[in-house]
């Protein structure tokens, strides 16, 4: 049995003051069935910890480096983010890949430096809109997982998938359930052939998820919990998203 999981991903938005605000909206309304994530900009994370403690809800990275230390001006390795209490982490999400040429090779790397230091990797995939138009989704989003499939081995039960077509992200155009539960299955039974054990990786959907459109995503069969984005930054749609799964 896969617990539904539902994470906040702020992106590059919030500020002491609004977060404050958030995380107390986010406190408030515990218990939430489901599992709880909010995965904000680096700065925060010492603070989200903080805020959260003694609550179920995790706090997460939205990236991490391949490498373990060393002189990587800018990066941020997988063991500072478990030193300030991270659980999870974001790698490969499809803004990542686009305007910072991150390859499926590099994601799988990613996924597997948060793997050494006790995160869970939120692997990211999903097809563009060009790419879907082309007929080509499920050939990328194979190919994607894959890589992190080749690399993990065994560990790939510890990861978190997120599905999130690329055309949904922002602009307020979701995939329909039928869509999105289509590549989940896909992605399922990908995960079912590198290993029986992966039956229970969890796969969330991601792209434009809103208060009135999560509860018929997450009635799908391989929907496991959503991935969200813009409705995560108000208090009141992302406890209503939590709600519904
Ligand atoms: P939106 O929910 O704003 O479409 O963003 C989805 C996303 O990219 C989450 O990672």
């Amino acid at each position: 049995e896969r617990r539904s999981l539902v994470v906040g991903n702020w992106k590059m938005h919030g500020s002491r003051a609004a977060n404050a605000g958030l995380l107390a909206g986010l406190r408030a309304a515990e218990p939430y069935a489901c599992e709880v994530g909010v995965c904000a900009p680096f700065p925060y994370l010492a603070d989200c910890v903080e805020a959260l403690r003694g609550t179920s809800i995790g706090t997460g990275a939205q990236d991490c480096s391949v490498h373990e230390q060393g002189a990587y001006t800018g990066e941020v390795s997988a063991a500072m983010l478990a030193d300030v209490g991270c659980r999870y982490v974001i790698v490969g999400h499809s803004e990542r890949r686009a305007y910072h040429a991150e390859s499926d090779q590099l994601v799988a790397l990613k996924a597997r430096a948060a793997l050494g230091h006790g995160l869970v990797p939120i692997v990211c995939v999903g097809e563009t809109l060009a790419e879907r138009e082309a007929g080509e989704t499920e050939a990328v989003v194979r190919r994607q997982l894959g890589a992190v499939i080749d690399l993990l081995g065994a560990d790939l039960v510890r990861i978190v998938v997120a599905y999130e077509p690329v055309w949904a992200i922002g602009t307020g155009r979701t995939a329909t359930p039928e869509q999105a539960q289509a590549v989940h299955a896909a992605m399922r039974a990908q995960l079912r052939e590198a290993a029986s054990s992966a039956q229970g990786v969890r796969i969330l959907y991601g792209g434009s998820v809103k208060p009135d459109n999560a509860a018929s995503l997450f009635a799908q069969p391989d929907i496991d919990g959503g991935l969200i984005g813009g409705a995560s930054l108000k208090a009141a749609d992302f406890i209503a998203i939590c709600r519904a799964a």
